[in-house]
């Protein structure tokens, strides 16, 4: 068997380039994430050029030198701008298909026929997030079902999804839950039962804290009402909140319950920044951790909980953080829980080489791998830079040792 060289260190140059500029400059790593979001809405190459220069001023010295030399060389009205606009696209989506496994079905199954080959499983994600209007959270399910429909004559596993609520449902508000339940509900319905009907398996992905409670809600609610004796499903629990423990312990007196387990995913939590922000801009209490140590301390005390109640669920410990995962093994060996109740599961494109470790231990390592084009993956991609160039991230920090062994 092959092992892969971690794509994150195949990236071009460029690209690599981009990442350490953001680990090593927190401002200019807010200004590359801003431009790569509004990259998508710019149509002609005049207006790329003009947002170049205007979120990297070149008298401000921001960017290197041979970037500020290339663009200063470019006016919005020369024939170079096209070759700017060209370069700077490619290099954003180059680094967009480092965490996405295809813009379109045939491209993704083609890449996750390779990980199946491997010895991977994979749970699939098709990118996109807040949907905004109700034609668009309808099409989202008719993709999700075409998926379903598509999966067994090109792979030889069953289908499975990730997926988020809010983009099967416009509005999908606190404020008004039955309003969303009315659209979630059939639309869910109808994926879960082609999954279930093709042996497959649907994890309900989860989001900013302010839509946790009504996704939770509409899950259960979902399940208990049509599908009761259903195992085939999963949720989210994300260790940087606060109250996670109590949720963790809501939701596992609900599996007792109804008497068939569910899996559940720990996860540490993406929307770390956005949490901090609005909460201090709205002057609300901050409802996720604010320092790492604490973060992890949690995932390692969820960790302990699940295993603890493992005859009644099944884990899925998603996190690329070695330290937590040989926790988990540790906890798993302790308690004797069965290989079959838990596997670990990281990202596409992230910790390549971690994948395979916890492969070669015998550990099911399935992959959430995102399918989708560029433009409504724009959010993801910004989530994973944030992630892979922050400090407190795992795998930024080994990059970096990475980097420093080599030289
Ligand atoms: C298979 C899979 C599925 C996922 N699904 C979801 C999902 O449905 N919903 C979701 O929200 N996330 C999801 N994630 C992402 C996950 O929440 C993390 O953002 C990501 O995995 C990075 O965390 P880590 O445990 O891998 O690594 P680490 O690098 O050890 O941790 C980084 C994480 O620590 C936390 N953190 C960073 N700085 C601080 C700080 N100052 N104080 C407190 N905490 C801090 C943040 O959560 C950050 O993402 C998923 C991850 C995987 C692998």
């Amino acid at each position: 068997m092959e092992e892969a060289i971690p794509r994150i260190q195949q990236a071009h140059r460029w690209e690599m380039q981009i990442l350490r500029w953001c680990m090593s400059d927190a401002a200019l790593r807010t200004q590359i994430l801003r431009f790569i979001d509004c990259l998508p809405a710019l149509e002609s190459p005049r207006e790329v050029v003009q947002h170049l220069k205007e979120y990297f001023p070149l008298r401000s010295g921001v960017l290197p030198l041979p970037l500020r030399l290339g663009l200063a060389a470019t006016s919005p009205r020369l024939i170079t701008a096209g070759a700017v606009a060209s370069a700077t696209r490619h290099t954003v989506s180059t680094m967009a298909r480092l965490f996405l496994a295809g813009a379109d079905l045939k491209e993704a199954f083609g890449r996750i026929g390779q990980l199946e080959g491997q010895g991977f499983q994979v749970s699939v994600d098709l990118l996109g997030e807040a949907t905004t209007s109700q034609a668009e959270a309808q099409r989202y399910t008719q993709r999700y079902l075409e998926i379903i429909r598509e999966w067994r004559s090109h792979l030889s596993s069953t289908p499975h999804l990730s997926l988020k609520l809010s983009s099967l449902a416009f509005p999908f508000e606190p404020v008004d839950p039955e309003g969303a339940w009315r659209q979630i509900r059939p639309r869910f319905s109808r994926i879960l039962q082609a999954a279930f009907e093709q042996g497959g398996f649907v994890n309900v992905d989860m989001e900013q804290v302010a839509l946790r409670d009504l996704t939770l809600t509409l899950t259960q609610r979902t399940l208990d009402e049509q599908f009761p004796g259903e195992s085939r499903v999963g949720v989210v629990i994300q260790a940087y909140l606060k109250d996670s423990e109590e949720v963790t312990r809501g939701l596992i007196r609900w599996v007792i319950s109804r008497k068939a387990p569910v899996t559940v995913r720990l996860v540490r939590g993406a929307y770390w920044d956005s949490e901090v922000i609005r909460s201090r801009q709205l002057g609300w209490p901050c409802p996720v951790y604010t320092e790492k140590a604490e973060t992890d301390a949690s995932f390692d005390r969820l960790t302990d909980l699940l295993f603890e109640h493992h005859d009644h669920l099944r884990i899925a410990v998603a996190t690329h953080n070695l330290r937590s995962i040989a926790h988990a093994i540790a906890k798993a060996q302790e308690l004797r829980a069965p290989q079959s109740h838990w596997e670990a599961q990281l990202l596409y494109g992230m910790g390549e080489a971690i994948q395979w470790a916890i492969h070669r231990h015998r550990i099911p390592v399935r992959i959430y791998t995102p399918v989708g084009e560029l433009i409504p993956g724009m959010a993801y991609l910004v989530r994973r830079i944030l992630e892979n160039s922050s400090h407190n991230s795992f795998l930024a920090a080994n990059l970096l040792e990475h980097e420093r062994a080599a030289h």
